[in-house]
């Protein structure tokens, strides 16, 4: 077995696949040194640099089905690609058969029915590459995908195109059409997809797209090139094999499965911005040089999709400032509320104390201490301790009015704040509502067992503005009196501060 995929191969798929890609390589060379001296040599006149030509795109073909014959993972994405090789060289094998002999070379034929299979083939392949590796991108990067894709292909459509449509179109016959401009649609289909591959994996190349997204952006340029005629057979039939090596390569590069694509920082904003710049340069071209509608086609639909995903962004700001909000307002409430008890701490207490309003109605302060508790803890353990803390504090906020606040003031003391009480007589009403509600019933404890709890409590009746200090000082010598007193009861007091 090899692990020449990054999934284990039967050695014999290894060794056949490892032994095409050096083929290719080593065809791909000779085709480059033919090329670069030209018809000097035996293998540079033109006949042989064909051949050279095809049986690199064969080898490379006979790689990619290799790859799918030697395991199941990928194997019909493999297989089309490798289909769509065959196909191409096969058309070239019947181009240098029968095509050449001809007078007049045909503008259609069954060579270009094999060679236009690319298209669809390649795409089919590159979408289901898409869905097996990769399982999760974000819709931006989807939408990101569009956006390049289109914006890609009017720069091709410019520079392709631009310089290739018949002057009198209407005069040409919809076959020659056909001929003429299926393969640069379906190249600009092609870079749309292999950018869009680059799009959804956020710029980066994971997982073993390297070899395939260079072949096949490859394959576009130098089609280009020979559609705008701009380059000649001799750079043509150096340039194809470096193809062929680069798809025969790709059929055995580690794969890699990607999780969740996740983009961040420049990347994020690279892309849109860049195809704005080209949506632009194209509306301008139009305007100022000649009018293509492919290209003007094309950069709608990438600014159509540029709206969408700025529509997509700012929703996505929308939710994250809500979410920021919400973890605000969460850390707020932490920072006011004790953790054992989600009572107000000592900070939440004094500031709902500062906020009373001393009017004529005057402000209750009660300091509540459990009695003996030490014992409990002892006896039954910390927890258990614990529990009571929790109990008393329902039990106190069960016994007062909704807008009294109930705070801890430490360990296993408490203060409430009363509101709105008119004499000291009510006050100690509240105080006296406050301790029988605590001792009313045995606490439960967590293991089942109850404990009796009292609590002793200080009340202070304020009358006018003063500090919490003032307050919980005057209020603590009331408990310190009920202790005295022999615990689990009231002590009240009016404070003038
Ligand atoms: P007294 O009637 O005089 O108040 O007697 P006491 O035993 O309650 O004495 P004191 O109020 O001084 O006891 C405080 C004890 O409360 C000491 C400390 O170990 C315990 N304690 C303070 N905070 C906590 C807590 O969060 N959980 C538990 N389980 N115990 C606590
Ligand atoms: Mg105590
Ligand atoms: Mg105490």
């Amino acid at each position: 077995m090899g692990q020449l995929v990054g999934v284990r191969v039967p050695s014999w798929g290894a060794r056949a696949g490892a032994s095409l890609v050096l083929l290719t390589v080593a065809v791909a060379v000779v085709a480059a040194v033919g090329a670069l001296l030209g018809p000097r040599v035996v293998l540079g006149d033109g006949d042989s640099r064909y051949v050279l030509y095809t049986l690199s795109v064969l080898l490379a073909a006979g790689a990619c089905l290799c790859r799918a014959a030697a395991t199941r993972v990928e194997r019909s994405a493999w297989a089309l690609l490798g289909c769509a090789l065959l196909l191409w060289g096969l058309g070239n094998v019947y181009s240098l058969m029968w095509l050449r002999q001809l007078d007049t070379y045909p503008l259609f034929s069954w060579g270009d029915v094999a060679w236009l299979a690319w298209y669809p083939l390649v795409g089919a392949a590159l979408v289901l590459l898409l869905r097996a590796r990769i399982s999760a991108v974000p819709r931006n990067l989807w939408l990101d995908g569009v956006v390049v894709g289109c914006a890609t292909g009017a720069v091709y459509a410019v520079v392709v195109i631009g310089g290739y449509l018949p002057d009198d179109a209407e005069s040409v016959r919809g076959v020659d059409l056909l001929a003429e401009f299926s393969y640069p649609a379906g190249d600009i289909v092609l870079l749309a997809m292999v950018t869009s591959v680059l799009a959804v994996h956020g710029w980066r190349l994971h997982g073993g797209w390297g070899w395939l997204v260079a072949g096949l952006a490859g394959s576009v340029m130098i089609d280009g090139a020979y559609l705008s005629a701009q380059t000649s057979d001799r750079i043509l039939f150096g340039a194809w094999p470096v193809v062929a090596v680069m798809l025969a390569r790709a059929a055995w590069q580690p794969v890699k499965r990607v999780e969740q694509v996740q983009v961040t920082g420049w990347r994020m904003f690279a892309a849109p911005a860049c195809c704005a710049l080209v949506v632009l340069a194209v509306l301008l071209h139009a305007v100022y040089g000649d009018s293509n509608p492919i290209a003007i086609g094309l950069v709608t639909v990438s600014y159509l999709a540029l709206m969408v995903r700025v529509g997509l962004l700012f929703a996505d700001v929308r939710r994250v400032q809500a979410r920021l909000e919400a973890a605000r307002a969460a850390a707020d409430q932490l920072s006011r509320t004790d953790p054992l008890t989600g009572a107000a701490n000592r900070r939440a207490f004094g500031e709902a104390f500062d906020g009373v309003p001393r009017d004529e109605s005057g402000t209750g302060i009660l300091l509540i201490d459990i009695d003996h508790f030490k014992q409990i803890n002892d006896r039954y353990g910390h927890d258990a301790g614990d529990a009571v803390i929790v109990a008393v504090t329902r039990r106190m906020a069960a016994a007062v009015r909704r807008d009294d606040v109930v705070g801890r003031w430490g360990g296993e003391e408490f203060c409430v704040l009363l509101g709105a009480v008119p004499d000291a007589g009510v006050l100690e009403l509240v105080a006296e509502k406050v301790r029988t509600a605590v001792c009313g019933e045995p606490v439960p404890l967590p293991d089942g067992r109850q404990v009796d709890v009292t609590v002793s409590v200080g009340a202070v009746l304020l009358d006018q503005v003063t500090t919490l200090d003032f307050a919980i000082t005057a209020a603590d010598e009331q408990l310190y009196a009920a202790k005295r007193g022999g615990r689990n009861q009231v002590r009240t007091t009016a404070a003038h501060g």
